[in-house]
């Protein structure tokens, strides 16, 4: 059996891979261990992860991208070839067609620099808008003239898109996602209860207890820390109400920008919308009261797409599985 085709989910904080006839092979955290001598991946995802901030000068870990961008070019390349080589095989006699999710908000510089680093790792090359492949991944019937909305939210960015005859008619990208969530969460903490927090402890804060709306009983969580005037370490317990209020601006910009979409969609396309509602995808999808929040301010029923943070690597592989019916939808890049 020879690797001919992957789906990948580049996203800024998980990368995900679909290999035809396996499934979701790879789900990881989206960070690389390099040698730095001759760009050697020495791991990937979590092992990657528990070296950040910990190496010593002859192996850097870093993360490919930032805010949905190419952070650095070496290591999403050796990244890529990592899968195409450990996917592959040793003896690889045809180029992988490499079915990569980009944001639909990147520039073509930054769309060239993943398309080259996707070449220059072995592959034969194809490509698809991130929206598009998190609205296949839900289940959407994109080629329709019908208009369908979709919001993903990941680590570092919210991209919001309407789509319509399989390809993506009007769209959003604000560098604003789980990440920035995570920093207000913090952020909030050390103002109120005078303690710091790292980023890992907020997301977990975020996770465990956070929710966009009041909810019938509150839940709490024990966070420890530092004091950050004695700089000793110390316990509290933070409430739900807590998140919701540390949450507020960073949830103001995200609105803005998906209410940016809806204001320049074509007004068909928009009552089509009005009528079945905006799937959610990607893993900030599944904080608490996030659709509820959503309908409430944009006044269209939003619903949360089924396992969120898949959608966008499924997408991929419902592409490169029926290329024949999404060639409008894939952009081809050599
Ligand atoms: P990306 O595509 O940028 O890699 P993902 O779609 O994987 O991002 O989503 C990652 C984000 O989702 C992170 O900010 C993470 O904290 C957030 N997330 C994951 N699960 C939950 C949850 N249950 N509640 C709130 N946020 C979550
Ligand atoms: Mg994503």
């Amino acid at each position: 059996m020879f690797l001919k085709r992957l789906g990948i989910d580049l996203g800024t904080n998980n990368v995900l891979v679909y290999i035809p006839s396996k499934g979701i092979v790879i789900n990881e955290p989206c960070v690389v261990a390099l040698e730095t001598l001759d760009n050697k991946v020495m791991a990937i995802g979590n092992e990657a992860k528990e070296m950040l901030g910990r190496t010593p000068e002859s192996i850097i870990a870093a993360k490919p991208l930032r805010d949905g961008v190419i952070a650095s070019y070496k290591i999403t390349q050796a990244m890529l070839k990592y899968f195409i080589d450990t996917l592959g095989g040793r003896i690889r006699l045809i180029k992988p067609d490499i079915m990569i999710a980009i944001p639909a908000g990147i520039t073509s510089t930054e769309r060239r620099a993943v398309i080259d680093a996707c070449l220059s790792a072995g592959a034969k090359n194809a490509f698809i808008k991130a929206p598009i492949a998190a609205a296949l991944g839900a289940g959407i019937p994109i080629a329709s003239s019908s208009g369908h909305m979709i919001i993903d939210i990941g680590g570092g960015t919210t991209e919001t898109a309407v789509i319509s005859l399989g390809d993506i008619v009007t769209s959003t990208s604000v560098r604003v996602g789980g990440n920035r969530m995570d920093q207000a969460i913090a952020n909030y903490i050390r103002k109120k209860y005078n303690l710091v927090i790292g980023e890992r402890t907020a997301e977990m804060v975020k996770i465990q207890i956070g929710s966009l709306i009041k909810l019938k009983k509150d839940l709490s969580m024990e966070v420890s820390g530092c004091n950050a005037i004695t700089g000793l370490p110390e316990s509290i317990i933070v409430k739900t109400p807590d998140v919701t209020a540390s949450l507020k601006n960073t949830m103001n910009e995200i609105i803005l920008g998906i209410k940016a979409v809806l204001q320049k969609t074509p007004p068909e396309l928009a009552s089509d919308v009005m009528d079945k509602g905006i799937i959610m995808t990607g893993g900030g999808a599944k904080l608490r009261g996030f659709d509820k929040l959503l309908t409430n301010v944009i006044g269209v029923p939003c619903e949360i797409a089924e396992e969120p943070e898949l959608c966008v690597v499924k997408g991929t592989g419902v592409a490169i599985d029926n290329l024949e019916n999404y060639k409008k939808s894939v952009l081809w890049a050599k």
